[in-house]
């Protein structure tokens, strides 16, 4: 169990701008842009290495929802998505989760 379970399960509160029946997008409290959201998906899978055939559906939708909830938060000017995996990714909570940000212009390479 992560921190992002309780999220889910509303142990804990979190400023959620969206949920469906198969995922949830929250602000992340240690934002990193004017706008920094995690999109995650209900049901616990650990990282992208945690990930099989199974999640099709899953993954797709969580995608087509980035574009849907950027609009939602008024990023107009464009905005970026990351997905941290592993030690190496510096993935620090492991429930996959897709990061949002915008609100600025972002830089490359990143970090
Ligand atoms: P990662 O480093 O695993 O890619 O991203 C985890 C993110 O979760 C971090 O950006 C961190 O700020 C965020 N985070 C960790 N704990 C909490 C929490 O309790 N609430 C919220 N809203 N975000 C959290």
């Amino acid at each position: 169990m992560t921190i992002f379970h309780k999220i889910i399960n509303r142990e804990i509160p979190a400023d959620i701008v969206y949920e469906d029946d198969l995922c949830l997008a929250f602000r992340d409290i240690n934002a990193q842009a004017p706008t920094h959201v995690l999109i995650i998906p209900k049901v616990q899978i650990d990282s992208l290495d945690g990930l099989n055939s199974d999640h099709k559906h899953l993954m797709g939708h969580l995608l087509l929802k980035v574009p849907e909830i950027a609009k939602s938060l008024g990023l107009t000017d464009g905005y970026r998505i990351t997905v941290n995996c592993g030690e190496d990714g510096g993935q620090s909570v492991d429930h996959l989760h897709i990061h949002l940000l915008g609100g600025r212009k972002m830089n490359w390479p990143p970090g």
